[in-house]
């Protein structure tokens, strides 16, 4: 492995409690740090672009990709869709020497602690006050089956429980944006 001298910030925790709405603050603030595109197998939603946060690809490119090794790290999350960091754009930053800030979920951190030196990585745990809050979040966000909630707070219960592994735990209470903000920029030095 080449030199790294950049950093890798993981912002991790369930789904629905802002993890995205922090990334996109950060991004606005500091442009002139690295925001890689992943790749999942998961449908578009409203007003997302294809690009900006997801490349949005079938179940056969993904698993073409998986097999040309150009994932950092891949996981099927929610038990139903890919998403994989793309490993070129990751590594590029970080022997650059730039920040880099990604969004993954407990098993993506889970693999890539594995294969970065800790020296270059910094871990965000992001989670709200309570399951019923976050029910409420994941709710307003987008239609979906009891069943769909369901599988998601069962990954929000096992990320929970892993959230010790992280450097850094906050607590994105509702309206609190900046101030959760504020406290992942203080957590990465920018
Ligand atoms: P959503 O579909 O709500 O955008 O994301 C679902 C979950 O997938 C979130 O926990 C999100 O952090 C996680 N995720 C997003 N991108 C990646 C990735 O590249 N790798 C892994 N392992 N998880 C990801």
């Amino acid at each position: 492995m080449a030199d790294l001298t950049g950093k890798l910030v993981l912002v991790v925790g369930p789904s629905g409690s802002g993890k995205g709405s922090i990334i996109r603050e950060l991004r606005k603030k500091h442009p002139d740090w690295v925001y890689p595109v992943s790749h999942t197998t998961r449908p578009i939603r409203p007003g997302e672009e294809d690009g900006l946060v997801y490349r949005f690809i079938s179940k056969e490119e993904f698993e073409k990709r998986i097999t040309e090794g150009r994932f950092l790290e891949y996981a099927i999350v929610h038990g139903e869709h890919y998403y994989g960091t793309d490993k070129g754009r990751i590594m590029d930053g970080l022997e650059a020497g730039n920040v880099v800030v990604r969004e993954v979920d407990i098993q993506g951190f889970n693999s890539i602690v594995e294969g970065i030196p800790g020296e270059n990585l910094i871990s965000v745990f992001v989670e709200v006050k309570s399951l019923e809050d976050l029910k409420e979040r994941i709710r307003g966000r987008a239609e979906m089956s009891d069943e769909e909630l369901e599988r998601r707070m069962e990954s929000a219960r096992d990320e929970i429980a892993q959230a010790d592994k992280c450097d850094f735990r906050i607590v994105n209470e509702a309206g609190q944006l900046e101030a959760s903000v504020d406290k992942v920029e203080g957590m990465i030095g920018g």
